[in-house]
């Protein structure tokens, strides 16, 4: 199975991106269709990214600058270029 996990160390840039709406309430914004999450409450960044990662939200890096992007699940849906199955 070729599944592209979320690895620890991707997820300082991811957590990183994410907007700060008050304290201990994080949203993500989608890379692709710009559209944001709801509000995640957690105890800090990564905290809230781990959490958007479980409901589907995954970090794209971008091969050629470095610069990456989060993916709301629909646009993963729609874009997914690997295998579909999802082992959880
Ligand atoms: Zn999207």
């Amino acid at each position: 199975m070729n599944i592209e996990k979320p690895y620890p160390l991707m997820m300082a840039p991811a957590a990183s991106s994410l907007r700060v709406l008050s304290a201990g309430s994080f949203e993500a914004q989608c890379g692709k269709c710009r559209r944001f999450s709801h509000p995640v409450d957690a105890v800090g960044r990564e905290h809230a990214w781990s959490e958007l990662l479980r409901e589907g939200w995954t970090w794209y890096t971008s091969p050629l600058g470095g610069t990456g992007y989060a993916s709301c699940i629909e646009c993963l849906t729609h874009s997914a270029p690997g295998p579909r199955g999802r082992s959880s």
